[in-house]
């Protein structure tokens, strides 16, 4: 590798020295090691890596003396955490990768720093335009295990109980905890996680052949987990508007405007993979990096604020046009949100988050509103804490139907105190059906749940009716072997009524599809499984379909979006709206 240090050329006149500014900036983005956690164990690349992707404080316990989880638990990866040391951290963020290379322009007097040895600046006006192109790239060499599960720290059993499962299946496995520990403004932010993963260091394609074994085999359904063994390599190519080269990097380039009024970036692609995939120009806040990403392309990274992020991410989570205190509610859940995905995932990527739904949906400044942005602005560096101090992991979803769900009816694990259903009535009474009686609750015209109060209620989706034939039931069950089926039960249901067990019954056996989601997914996305299931008959009494008959649109876990609207319309505040659902958890500033 040492060939390939790059040498600026083309017009080293405008190439000056790097100011301590940017050498900030570029620590700063890549994260530090905290004051926090004790004892955490740190660990180093060995082969240069992006900043975003050093190695800092690992943040993860020793593992315990006698503890039986510590045998098997593998040497702390490369862990990505933020900085909170000058308070508001900076969060580098995806805004596209795989690409050959970009068109962009700084809405300031921009600064691109090209490091290497060099260590040259390029200095230009507002509104002149860089094109930045990879060559010579080279794809990250990674080793991929396959992932049998991932378990909150907490659920400790739920761990033991998995790793004896494969271990009599006679598989070797391995712990890994991901996430980190941060302790901020008195307050505790931990999402650390339990990966329970196979012990074998494979390539991404055996890997993937691995999965297909053990669907086969045990129908587990795996994911990945991606360790970079060599860093992706590249020489990015900085042309001006004329077309000439003005600089060239090693790996990796930042851009800042001084006056911090970020870019303008062309043809930003978005959607990857789905239908409305496209492309268009955007603009960004902070800072932008780019870089050579695993693909040996380029990718276009955002390093931005906080708080700046979540103006660019708000927008898309609620309707800029609700009411302002469920505006600042959605502002302090994202916020949490965004605190407990980051260092736990794109462990392999030289960022920390991506702009997608997989992350979080994130269009920069040409996704603000001015309502969300003053909702951020009224709420700066609030998140929402639980009696004992520890960051609620902020969930939330469309429409809870009257009533919210416990999160272990919904995700399995130990119960979390700070997300118990409750009713999400705006006059709670007892003359009120109750979801215990599933078919009065769901019945009740009249009940004055907040999400149907609300003025962004959706009729169809407070209460609903989902019908199918029965071919179209016997198509979704085909692969169950049931054959045509005779009668569906949902049981096991949460105290919202959410199911967690559907029961299948066909003339060659009978089934059972365990989980909400799975059952949900079965009949192509119900609302909810907060539902009850009948069969239509024809005249000689053969099934001719089934109907659901449900209530609420998504898992009802935390905050019920529509009823937080028809709460802030009823006169609560965002703290109050926030306590109710999150199980009297408070709101309090990390910075
Ligand atoms: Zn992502
Ligand atoms: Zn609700």
């Amino acid at each position: 590798m040492a060939a390939r240090a790059p040498r600026g050329y083309g017009r080293p006149a405008v190439l000056k020295a790097v100011p301590a500014l940017l050498l900030l900036l570029l620590a700063s983005c890549a994260g530090s090691p905290q004051p926090a956690p004790s004892g955490g164990a740190s660990t180093a690349p060995a082969a240069p890596a992006p900043p975003s992707s050093k190695a800092m404080d690992a943040g993860v316990p020793p593992p315990l003396p006698g503890d039986p989880l510590s045998q098997g638990l593998s040497a702390p990866v490369e862990v990505k955490r933020l900085d909170f040391r000058g308070g508001e951290p900076q969060v580098p963020i995806r805004l596209m990768e795989g690409r050959p290379g970009v068109t962009f322009s700084p809405r300031g007097r921009m600064r691109l720093r090209f490091g290497g040895p060099d260590d040259k600046v390029l200095e230009a006006p507002a509104g002149s335009v860089w094109k930045v192109r990879v060559t010579q790239g080279e794809p990250a060499v990674l080793t991929a295990r396959v992932q049998l599960g991932e378990f909150r720290f907490s659920d400790k059993a739920g761990l033991a109980e998995e790793q004896q499962q494969w271990q009599a299946r006679g598989l070797s496995t391995r712990v890994q905890v991901l996430g980190s520990l941060y302790g901020i403004a008195g307050k505790v932010i931990d999402n650390r996680r339990y990966l329970l993963l196979l012990d074998e260091a494979l390539s991404p394609k055996d890997a993937a052949a691995r999965q297909a074994e053990l669907l086969r085999q045990f129908g587990a359904r795996t994911t990945l987990f991606e360790e970079v063994r060599t860093p992706a390599h590249g020489i990015l190519e900085v042309r001006d508007a004329a077309g000439s080269v003005v600089g060239l990097a090693q790996d990796t380039l930042m851009a800042e405007t001084l006056d911090a009024s970020g870019f303008d970036v062309r043809q930003v692609e978005y959607h990857v993979g789905y239908e409305n995939h496209g492309f268009e120009d955007r603009s960004y806040r902070g800072a932008l990096q780019l870089i050579v990403d695993r693909s040996g392309m380029l990718a276009v990274v955002n390093v931005v604020k906080l708080e700046d992020l979540l103006k660019g991410l708000v927008p898309s989570e609620i309707y800029a046009r609700a009411h302002m205190e469920a505006l600042k509610a959605q502002a302090v859940t994202a916020r949490g949100e965004v605190l407990a995905k980051v260092g736990t995932k794109h462990l392999a990527d030289p960022y920390l988050l991506c702009s997608e739904q997989h992350c979080a949906v994130y269009q920069g400044r040409s996704g603000e509103a001015a309502s969300t942005t003053a909702a951020v602005e009224a709420t700066r560096g609030e998140a929402l804490f639980s009696k004992d101090g520890r960051l609620v992991d902020s969930v939330y979803s469309a429409v809870c139907g009257g009533h919210t769900e416990n999160n272990e009816v919904v995700w399995g694990g130990p119960p979390d105190p700070s997300l118990r259903g409750q009713p999400d009535l705006l006059q709670p009474s007892s003359q009120w059906p109750t979801p215990a009686n599933l078919e009065a609750f769901l019945a009740a015209a009249e009940l004055p749940a907040a999400c149907q109060l609300s003025s962004f209620a959706r009729p169809n989706k407070f209460r609903w009716e989902k019908h199918f034939t029965a071919a179209q039931v016997n198509a979704f069950t085909e692969s169950l072997g049931v054959g045509p089926v005779q009668a569906m039960k949902l049981s096991e249901r949460g105290v919202s009524g959410r199911a967690r067990v559907l029961t299948i019954s066909g003339e060659q056996g009978a089934t059972q599809i365990r989980g909400e989601l799975n059952i949900r997914k079965l009949f192509g996305m119900l609302n909810s499984s907060m539902a009850l299931v009948e069969p239509t008959r024809d005249a000689e009494g053969r099934v001719a379909g089934w109907v659901f008959r449900g209530g609420g649109w998504g898992h009802g876990v935390g905050m019920c979006q529509t009823g937080a609207i028809g709460r802030a319309e009823a006169g609560q505040r965002y703290r109050e709206i926030l306590r109710h659902y999150y199980n009297g958890a408070e709101v309090a500033p990390i910075y």
